[in-house]
C-alpha cells in the first residue's frame, strides 16, 4: 500500500491507541529502531509503542487490515534483529513494564517490555527468583517464547518449564488465554516456539526461593583447554543440580577486578553459579583448580540479581554481534580438540559459552513443550562481537569457522534465539520431531503466517 494511501489510516491509528505512533521522519524514529545488535539496520515504516493490550489489538488489526509485514519486538536483544522489519509494521512492546508478585502464591505477573533485570529487581524483594538468562538488559518475550536457560537451569529447568500461562493477541485481533488447561495446544507451542503464534501481553511465572548465591569466574590460560574440559565433562555428568557452571573462552576484559598483568590474555574456563549449601563450593573449585593452575579467580556470596547484571557493562548495546549455535549431547574428544584450535577469540568480546541444559531440564519429555532437545546436555553459542563495524567481517567469519568444525559433533539444531537468520533447514533441525505439530497449532491460530518475521514455522496452508 503506498504511503498517500496510508496517511488517513495511520491518523486514525494514532487517534486510536495510547502509546506513540512513530514514523520515519519523527525524531524518535532513529532511537526507536535501534537494537542491540549494531550489525542490523532496518527501517521499518511505522512503529507503535504500544501503551496496553488495547494498544496490541489495534496495533495487530492495522497490519493485518493493511498488509503490512509485522514484527514484534520486546527488549530487542535477537542477534539476528528479527524485532524489526523492513517496510513494516514494528509492534514495539517495550513501554509495557508492569509486573506484579505474589509472594504467597511464589508467581510474578510480567508484562511483555520488561527486562530480566526489571523481572529480578521486583522478585528479590521477595527473596525469589525464576529462571533468565545472564544478561540482565535481554527481555523476557524473546528469551521465553525461546526456550530460555541461565544460571538456575539445572536446578529448575528451562525458563518455559516455570511459565505457568500467557495472554496472547492472535493474528485475528482475539485476545486468548493459554496455560495447561486453557488452551493447551497453543501453551504447548508458546513454550519453545518463539513470535510465531501471537503478541504475548503478559507471562506468568513459577518463582523459587533464591536470594544469595556463591558464584564467580574460574580462568585459566588458553593453552589448558583441552584438560579442563574435559575435566568439566566429566565432572558436570555427576555434579547436583545446585551447582551450575558454563565452559567459556574470552579475552581477559583490561577492567576490574582483573590484574592488570593478565588484561588482554586468551582464557578458558568456568562461571560458577551455586545455589546449595555452601561446603559443597570449595570441594568443587579445588577439584578444578587440580587440574590447571587458574590464572584468576574470583568467587563469593552475592544477591542473585548482582550475578544477573555480572556481564551487563562488557556486553552494553550497540556492538557488533554475529552469532552460531547448536545443542551439544557430549563433548567428545574431538570436539574438545577442535575447541583447543578454534578458542582463541579474534577481539576482545568474541566469546564461545557451554551453557549446561542438563539437571531439571531432563525432567521434562521433548514433546510435553516445543522446545525438542531434552537430552541435550548442552546449548552452545559461538558470538563473534565487536564495537567497530570494520571488524564484523573478522568476528563473522571466525565465528563461522568455528561453528563449521564443531557441527558434526553436535546435537544437529541449535537453540533459535543463537540463531541469525540461516534458513528454514536450520529452524526446522532447531524443532526436530515437534516441528510437525508446531505447524498443525500455527495453522490453528494464523494459518496466513501474519506473524513470520522470526524463526518462522510455516503453516500447511502454505502462507508464506
Ligand atoms: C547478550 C545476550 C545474552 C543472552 N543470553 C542468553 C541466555 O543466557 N539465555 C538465553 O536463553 N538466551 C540468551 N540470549 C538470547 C535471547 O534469548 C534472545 O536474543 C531473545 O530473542 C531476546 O529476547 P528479546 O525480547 O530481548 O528480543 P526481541 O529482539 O525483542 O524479540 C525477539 C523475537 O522474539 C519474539 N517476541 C519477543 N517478545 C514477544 C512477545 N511478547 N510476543 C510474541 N513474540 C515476541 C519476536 O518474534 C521477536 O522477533 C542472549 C542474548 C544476548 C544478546
Amino acid at each position: 500500500m503506498s504511503s498517500a494511501a496510508l496517511r488517513e489510516p495511520i491518523e486514525a491509528l494514532t487517534e486510536a491507541v495510547r502509546g506513540d505512533v512513530i514514523e520515519p521522519d519523527d525524531t524518535a524514529f532513529d532511537d526507536t529502531r535501534t537494537i542491540y545488535n549494531a550489525m542490523i539496520d532496518k527501517h521499518p515504516r511505522l512503529i507503535v509503542q504500544c501503551a496496553n493490550v488495547a494498544d496490541v489489538i489495534a496495533a495487530v488489526n492495522f497490519g493485518r487490515k493493511h498488509g503490512l509485514e509485522t514484527a514484534i519486538r520486546g527488549g530487542g536483544h535477537n542477534g539476528a534483529g528479527l524485532a524489526l522489519v523492513n517496510d513494516g509494521l514494528v509492534i514495539d512492546l517495550s513501554a509495557m513494564t508492569g509486573i506484579r508478585v505474589d509472594a504467597d502464591a511464589k508467581a510474578v505477573r510480567v508484562e511483555p517490555g520488561c527486562t530480566w533485570g526489571d523481572v529480578d529487581h521486583a522478585t528479590h524483594a521477595f527473596g525469589l527468583a525464576t529462571v533468565s538468562g545472564v544478561i540482565s538488559t535481554t527481555g523476557v518475550g524473546g528469551l521465553t517464547l525461546g526456550g530460555g536457560h541461565g544460571y538456575l537451569t539445572r536446578k529448575y529447568g528451562l525458563t518455559i518449564d516455570n511459565l505457568q500461562r500467557a495472554d496472547v493477541v492472535l493474528a485475528d485481533g482475539r485476545l486468548v488465554h493459554a496455560s495447561a488447561k486453557t488452551n493447551p495446544d497453543l501453551f504447548w507451542a508458546l513454550r519453545g516456539g518463539g513470535g510465531n503464534f501471537g503478541v504475548v501481553t503478559s507471562f506468568e511465572y513459577q518463582l523459587h526461593p533464591v536470594e544469595t548465591v556463591v558464584a564467580g569466574p574460574t580462568f585459566w590460560p588458553i593453552d589448558a583447554l583441552e584438560d579442563t574440559m574435559r575435566w568439566y565433562r566429566e565432572w558436570l555428568s555427576a555434579a547436583p543440580e545446585d551447582v551450575y557452571a558454563f565452559y567459556l573462552t574470552a579475552e581477559v576484559p583490561a577492567s576490574d577486578p582483573f590484574p592488570e598483568a593478565i588484561h588482554g590474555e586468551n582464557v578458558c574456563g568456568l562461571l560458577w553459579c551455586f545455589t546449595g549449601a555452601a561446603d559443597e563450593i570449595d570441594t568443587i573449585t579445588q577439584s578444578a583448580r587440580d587440574i590447571a593452575e587458574p590464572l584468576f579467580e574470583a568467587i563469593g556470596e552475592m544477591p542473585y540479581p548482582a550475578l544477573q547484571c555480572m556481564f551487563d557493562e562488557l556486553y552494553p548495546p550497540g556492538d557488533q554481534w554475529y552469532w552460531k549455535g547448536d545443542f551439544v549431547r557430549e563433548l567428545t574428544d574431538d570436539a574438545i580438540a577442535a575447541h583447543q584450535r578454534f578458542g582463541e577469540v579474534p577481539t576482545s568480546q568474541s566469546t564461545m559459552h557451554l551453557y549446561p541444559i542438563s539437571g531439571a531440564v531432563h525432567r521434562t519429555r521433548a514433546d510435553e513443550t516445543a522446545w525438542n532437545y531434552r537430552d541435550a546436555n548442552w546449548s552452545m553459542v559461538i558470538a563473534g562481537v565487536d564495537a567497530d563495524p570494520a571488524n564484523r567481517e573478522t568476528i563473522t567469519d571466525w565465528a563461522r569457522e568455528y561453528w563449521q568444525a564443531l557441527h558434526d559433533h553436535s546435537a544437529g539444531g541449535s537453540y533459535i534465539n543463537f540463531m541469525m537468520e540461516e534458513g528454514h533447514d536450520r529452524i526446522r533441525a532447531a524443532y526436530g520431531d515437534n516441528y510437525e505439530r508446531l505447524q498443525e497449532v500455527k495453522t490453528r491460530y494464523d494459518p496466513e503466517n501474519f506473524f513470520h518475521v522470526n524463526q518462522n514455522v510455516e503453516p500447511t496452508t502454505g502462507a508464506v
